[in-house]
């Protein structure tokens, strides 16, 4: 008799969508989850670009589709054998269990703004990142976002595209997601000013050019293409921005009573650390290696290993469900012998 259980580390979106559909194949999937619940980053998000979907209600639908599944929260692989076929694994709460093959969804980790000293994330009064500022939205106090701001700066690729942070790719879902903050911002305060600082606005997915169109027709939101060069703080705590409009080729000073950072994606921390359990490769991101990145994205380079979603490069929602699908059909496909 074939193992059934499948083996998946990381609860997000990817391996819950994975174990879903896993489920549906007729196979036994384990999710093995560090933190204390499921759902990830989206589990913090508030609502869901291009579509303004509630991101816990993607995340109930999720929860709904594996009620037969086993799931772990708080744990961790502690170790992982390879057998003739499959996997012997041994998780941080003791258990211990045979799996047919093993799918990382492990996601990513959010490049820490205080990094960038020079926005003084952590040190002025009224500088947040994209994710604090979801959180706000989702209902969390934060006494850093003011009662009723009149001037709000976004700042894109913080973190990203900069070799000195130690990142040089583009982490792709910050335009997007920096569009979609300030959508939310002056629906919440329709006489605010709103600026995104961006170098350049990567909209590449169905739908995204209207949003950034609908944030300037219907919303007033205003664009500079510049880098900010500064950032301090006034005696009244506001927050001084100073920045080229590379376009109109004027320097630009701004008062701002909030400022956003959006801090970019990077591999998670534990990336080197599975990669080397399962004796797979990370790229030189960081981020898992993928057997290619075009036909076999979702497949490491390791017999019985799969990969879903952010932890082999940033990804947006739908891009990893999709991936999500993918790899539990590939694993399917793999371990009735039609790969
Ligand atoms: C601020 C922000 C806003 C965004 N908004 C949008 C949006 O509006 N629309 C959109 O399309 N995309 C958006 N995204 C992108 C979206 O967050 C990702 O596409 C999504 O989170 C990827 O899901 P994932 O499951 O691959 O990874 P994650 O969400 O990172 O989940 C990975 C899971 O694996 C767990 N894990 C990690 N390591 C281990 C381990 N060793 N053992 C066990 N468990 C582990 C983690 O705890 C986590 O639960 C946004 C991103 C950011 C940064
Ligand atoms: S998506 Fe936009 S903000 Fe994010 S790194 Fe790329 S260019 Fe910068």
């Amino acid at each position: 008799m074939q193992n059934r259980n499948i083996l998946i580390i990381g609860g997000g979106i990817a391996g819950m969508e994975a174990a879903g559909q896993l489920l549906r194949l007729g196979w036994e999937p384990v999710i093995v989850e560090k933190n204390e619940r499921l759902g990830g980053h989206v589990a913090k998000w508030y609502k869901l670009f291009p579509d303004m979907m509630s991101a816990a209600d993607l995340v109930q639908t999720l929860t709904d589709g594996i009620k037969e599944a086993t799931v772990y929260l708080k744990t961790r692989v502690a170790s992982m054998n390879r057998l003739k076929d499959g996997y012997s694994v041994v998780l941080s709460n003791g258990v211990s269990l045979q799996c047919s093959a093993v799918l990382i969804a492990s996601g990513f980790h959010l490049f820490d703004a205080a990094k960038k000293e020079e926005y003084g994330y952590g040190v002025y009064d009224h500088v947040i990142t994209n994710a604090d500022l979801e959180a706000w939205f989702g209902g969390a106090p934060d006494n850093r976002v003011p009662a009723n701001p009149g001037q709000v700066a976004f700042v894109h690729c913080v973190g990203s595209r900069d070799l000195k942070a130690g990142n040089a790719q583009c982490s792709k879902v910050c335009c997007m997601t920096a569009i979609k903050q300030a959508i939310e911002f002056k629906e919440r305060f329709p006489g605010a000013q709103v600026w995104c600082f961006y170098m350049d606005l990567r909209l590449f997915g169905k739908k995204y050019e209207d949003f950034y169109i609908n944030a300037q027709k219907d919303f007033g939101v205003h664009f500079v293409r510049g880098r900010v060069s500064e950032v301090s703080e006034d005696i009244d705590g506001r927050v001084v921005l100073k920045a080229e409009d590379t376009l109109a080729g004027l320097p630009v000073k701004l008062r701002a009573d909030l400022l956003v950072l959006m801090s970019g994606m990077l591999c998670n921390s534990d990336t080197a650390a599975l990669a080397s359990m399962v004796r797979t490769e990370v790229d030189s991101d960081g981020f898992l290696r993928s057997r290619d990145n075009i036909y076999r994205i979702n497949e490491s380079r390791r017999e019985g290993v799969f990969f879903a979603g952010a932890c082999t490069g940033s990804k947006t929602v739908p891009e990893t469900v999709a991936e999500a699908r993918a790899a539990a059909l590939d694993i399917h496909n793999y371990l009735n012998g039609n790969a």
